[in-house]
């Protein structure tokens, strides 16, 4: 099995993409890529949340015109998403996008296939090969009768071989699937058969709530696996949820270490202050902040102080009030209503010290 840091480095941009144990997180943009400006909005938020690189459909000429325009006002590598039509590919590739998701048995004739690929060779850019168990090739469906995982690695196999013979090997690949099980599997399949790098994602997984517990199963089965070079959370919400359940997810792996953890308890009747709405708080105040800080939020004294201590930073509850620790010493009591502030506070410092370091 080729594990995260055995696959082939592919750059993207000033990305790469595999040959590490680093994981990269994605999302789409939900805007008209026509429209520059929404676009470009919406990948700023995406940019501010943390995304490392942002995809956009390109579906016609003017969403490949685009691109140009985008192109200038982000910051973050952009991927062109292209079903069938090679030449938005070609004019994308010429107006600077980064990345093409493509798949080039689905293009037609052989010489549209040499075409994309000249393009990408030219300027650099790798293609990622999207197999999705949704829309498997009508040959390998007939065989199975149904998707299965051996018939999409089949997939994948057919459109490598595509690629690897016009010797290019700046390869990607993803191979989604809405059952948790089958794409589990699928990856599995792949990473034992080739060291491409793998793009993990669980399509069409829900809303935020079921979307993100079927996508922390089946990423997190996979990432736990060692497996996984860029993980794109699909969830019907607005993006910027997607890059902060992928967060989540590779920080619950230790895969990111510049961020925030927050541990809060579960609360029960031994609660002394409004917790829930203080971890809540926190939760979101710490979400870009870029340093391996433990935040320890917990509701009263009688394991409070013991989990508080194990913490950078935290606070345990009393009546009216929180004990507040730092690096396990207790620094001082603070008034309730004062909590969240002087917490906030504290994380700001100990971020800056960080940042400092
Ligand atoms: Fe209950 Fe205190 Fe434990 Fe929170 S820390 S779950 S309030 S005993």
């Amino acid at each position: 099995m080729f594990l995260r840091d055995q696959t082939k480095p592919v750059r993207v941009g000033p990305l790469t993409i595999g040959g590490s144990q680093h994981v990269t997180m994605q999302s789409m943009t939900m805007t008209k890529t026509a429209d520059v400006k929404a676009t470009v909005a919406e990948i700023h938020r995406l940019e501010e949340a943390g995304a490392d690189l942002v995809r956009v459909t390109v579906n016609s000429r003017e969403a490949a015109d685009a691109i140009k325009a985008i192109k200038k006002e982000i910051h973050i590598p952009l991927v062109a998403d292209i079903h069938f039509d090679h030449r938005l590919a070609l004019l994308a590739i010429e107006n600077g996008v980064d990345k093409v998701r493509i798949n080039p048995g689905n293009i037609g004739k052989r010489e549209r296939v040499e075409e994309v690929v000249k393009a990408c060779k030219a300027r650099g850019v790798p293609i990622r090969i999207g197999v999705n168990a949704g829309s498997l090739e009508r040959h390998i469906l007939e065989r199975y009768g149904y998707p299965t995982a051996q018939g999409m690695l089949e997939s994948a196999l057919h459109h490598i071989e595509i690629l690897e013979s016009l010797d290019f090997t700046d390869i990607i690949v993803s191979m989604k699937a809405s059952d948790v099980n089958l794409a589990i599997d699928a990856y599995k399949l792949a990473a034992s058969t080739f060291s491409y790098p793998l793009h993990l994602g669980i399509t069409e997984s829900g809303t935020l709530f079921s979307g993100t517990i079927k996508s922390a199963a089946g990423l997190g089965t996979l990432l736990a696996a060692g497996l996984g070079n860029t993980i794109r959370v699909s969830l019907s919400a607005d993006p910027v949820e997607e890059i902060k359940v992928a967060r989540e997810l590779l920080k619950t792996f230790g895969i990111i270490s510049n961020a925030v953890t927050l541990v809060s308890c579960p609360t029960c009747g031994r609660i002394d202050i409004d917790l829930i709405s203080i971890a809540n708080e926190i939760e979101e105040y710490v979400q870009n902040i870029k340093a391996p800080i433990k935040v320890s939020v917990l509701g009263c004294a009688v394991n409070g102080p013991g989990e508080a201590r194990e913490a950078d930073i935290g606070i345990a509850g009393a009546r009216g009030e929180g004990l507040l620790f730092r690096y396990g010493e207790v620094v001082r009591k603070v008034p309730e209503h004062e909590l969240v502030s002087e917490l906030k506070r504290e994380i700001d410092t100990l971020a800056r010290r960080f940042a400092e370091t």
